[in-house]
């Protein structure tokens, strides 16, 4: 039990350190770059080192922002290319050439079967029987 917990609590600590680390790494973007040179690379190594050594994953949104090739911090307009492809959101990284792919979905509306089975869960979950969820 409290290996456990002690063990959410380093992976709490990681996330939070791999997240600040973007937040640098995005900061450190929007300044004006005196040798020409990028933290951000090296605070994305260091983010993805610590969710290795931790188990921890880096947050989906964050992810995006990585080149799979290079690994270096991709910023939309400067080193990375956005397009709409079909269903697909395309990231080409500038420097290597990587191209990563993202499926997307415009949002449907919220299905009337799902509803019913929210609204009825909440109502009172313990009566609910097999019937009320397939009809
Ligand atoms: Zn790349």
């Amino acid at each position: 039990m409290k290996r456990k917990r002690r063990r959410r609590k380093v992976e709490d600590i990681a996330l939070q350190r791999i997240v600040r680390l973007f937040e640098l790494a995005e900061a450190d973007a929007r300044k004006k770059d005196v040798k020409g040179r990028s933290r951000g690379d090296r605070y994305v190594q260091l983010a993805r080192e610590i969710g290795m050594r931790y188990r921890v994953r880096i947050p989906s949104h964050l992810k995006m922002r990585i080149c799979r090739g290079c690994y270096s911090f991709l910023i939309p307009g400067k080193n990375a290319r956005v397009r709409l492809r079909g269903d697909y959101i395309t990231t080409t990284c500038l420097k290597c050439g990587m191209q990563m792919r993202r499926p997307y979905k415009a949002p449907r509306p919220p299905s009337r079967r799902r509803e019913k089975i929210n609204s009825k869960a909440r109502f009172n979950f313990s009566k609910l029987t097999a019937y009320d969820i397939l009809t």
